[in-house]
């Protein structure tokens, strides 16, 4: 099907919008060659197209191109010649990891949304983008977020809710500017406390999860002003282990040299035991003065965020008795710890049910 230039609405210099024309195919040869240098913005969304053509590389000062709502299978190697796009919105399609062009990464792309397609896992080529500040891949069919994300240093915005993926991984923590993490709809079943490097994140959208717990380190994400976490079975099911490994003889030294104050000088003690002593982590009850290094015991804590809301925090005790003035029971764990309090206007919204 061929259309005509008169056909597209001229909704202004540069753009040419040929959206929800019923096309099948695209072919450019009625639009002119001047037209095709000066076009900065194109709009195929909503068409029935099963492939993007290589012809779309004629317009080669293409800066946004929208090509959601098709039957795209394919991106050919011709988009890779649009040097100067910076925006692709190529949503609800049938793309996979398989539809992209080899050199796809080399786009110098900002902005990329393939949410509503078949992918199953994020392409590594989407991770070449360095430039990339907002990618969307939301409802495919995605099982896993790959190490090298933390290529993407400029990212501001990651969607990937709606998909399969039952972990994050810690290089998720290595994007300085990440700003909106959308994971909501997934099987996660637990945060990496080094979330906390997230120095930008404003919100957080984990709703509808596995989580059981969140790490405590999620308190020191200051700029936090969104958090949602509802259908998630964290405020339904408590959940407390209680597996201790007696401490070492080792430790048990390392613990009385930190707890007491004990005046020790680098050049009494070797290295290794130096470095050990380094590692003693303060035992965060704050009914308690000790310090633990490799023995501790893993504890869920409902802690008041806001005053309105508790959530399940996970943290180390330095033993089995340190537990103690916590009740099993939520309800009744209720005594207040400064430390843990959140102000309240930090945290604007919380969304727990
Ligand atoms: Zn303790």
């Amino acid at each position: 099907m061929e259309f005509h230039e008169g056909a597209a609405a001229a909704t202004g210099d540069g753009v040419l919008d040929f959206s929800r024309l019923n096309l099948s195919t695209l072919n450019v040869d009625s639009v002119s060659d001047e037209r095709k240098h000066d076009t900065k913005q194109m709009y195929l969304n909503n068409n029935r197209l099963v492939s993007l053509p290589s012809s779309i590389c004629l317009f080669s000062n293409l800066e946004f191109l929208d090509i959601s709502n098709n039957g795209l299978t394919t991106l050919s190697e011709g988009i890779t010649r649009l040097t100067k796009l910076r925006t692709l919105l190529a949503k609800n399609n049938r793309l996979n990891e398989y539809s992209l062009p080899k050199e796809f990464g080399s786009l110098h792309l900002e902005v990329l949304n393939f949410s509503g397609n078949r992918f199953e896992e994020i392409p590594l080529q989407c991770t070449q983008m360095l430039r990339l500040q907002s990618l969307s891949l939301g409802g495919n069919r995605l099982k896993s977020i790959p190490p090298e994300i933390e290529n993407l240093t400029s990212l501001e915005l990651l969607y990937l809710g709606g998909n399969l993926i039952n972990a994050i991984p810690p290089e998720v923590a290595n994007l300085p500017f990440l700003t909106y993490l959308v994971l909501c709809d997934n099987r996660i079943q637990s945060v990496p406390p080094q979330l906390t490097r997230l120095n930008s994140l404003r919100s957080l959208s984990l709703h509808n999860n596995l989580l059981t717990y969140l790490p405590r380190e999620i308190l020191s994400l200051v700029h936090l002003q969104e958090l949602s976490l509802r259908g998630n079975p964290l405020v339904v099911r408590f959940v407390k282990e209680m597996t201790y490994d007696p401490p070492s003889l080792l430790e048990l030294a390392g613990r009385t040299i930190k707890s007491r104050n004990i005046p020790y000088h680098p050049h009494e003690l070797p290295d290794n035991l130096l470095h050990y002593l380094d590692l003693a982590s303060k035992c965060p009850n704050p009914k308690c003065a000790g310090v633990y290094f490799d023995s501790c015991v893993r504890h869920i804590k409902f802690v008041d965020f806001c005053g309105k809301y508790r959530l399940p925090l996970m943290h180390y005790l330095c033993s089995p008795e340190c537990t103690s003035p916590c009740s099993s029971n939520p309800q009744s764990d209720a005594e207040s710890e400064d430390e843990s309090s959140v102000p309240a206007d930090r945290l604007q919204r919380v969304l727990l049910g």
